[in-house]
């Protein structure tokens, strides 16, 4: 099995489509890059929106 390098959310990401939630997600190279459903594979947000989350989350 291959372990993706993959970032821990603070605050779980739910798919709106199949309502899957996330704690985890692929670690991207890009912020533009948009973020996909593990489960079916649908767009839920792009990189972006999460790293300024989890900036006002921890406030650094
Ligand atoms: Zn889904």
């Amino acid at each position: 099995m291959i372990e993706l390098a993959a970032i821990k959310l603070f605050i779980p990401l739910r798919c709106e489509e199949c309502g899957y939630c996330h704690d985890t997600i692929p670690l991207e190279d890009a912020h533009d890059s948009p973020v996909h459903c593990r489960e079916c594979g649908a767009f839920m947000c792009a990189w972006e929106d999460l790293e300024q989350r989890r900036l006002a989350r921890t406030g650094s």
